[in-house]
């Protein structure tokens, strides 16, 4: 995926999610600058997340796999909703991958 596209993908769901106003830009990390419990399988070894400072309204995606929809709307609700918690920010997450299909 090329940066245009990303900033695409990342523009969408911005819209989508009521987040104008904020600057949400990503940033691909090495795999090797994450540690994991060596009980950690191999298939949940990588990283997605986000850090956010409300004050200036920026946020950044880490991550050190390709980004899909799904981390993007996964990362900019906790955004829009800072006080859920994962179990609901996956259940909306998947609502609003759905409702795309309908665009
Ligand atoms: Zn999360």
């Amino acid at each position: 995926m090329t940066n245009l596209e990303i900033h695409d993908m990342v523009g969408y769901w911005i819209d989508k999610l009521g987040l104008t106003g904020w600057t949400i830009t990503t940033e691909a990390i090495e795999k090797k600058s994450v540690t994991y419990a060596d009980d950690v399988p191999e298939s949940d070894k990588y990283f997605v997340g986000i850090q956010i400072d409300k004050e200036s309204m920026q946020a950044r995606i880490y991550h050190d796999r390709p980004l899909t929809d799904e981390y993007v709307v996964h990362e900019l609700l906790h955004v829009k909703f800072p006080l859920e918690q994962e179990d609901w920010i996956n259940k909306v997450t998947t609502i609003a991958l759905n409702n795309k299909h309908y665009d």
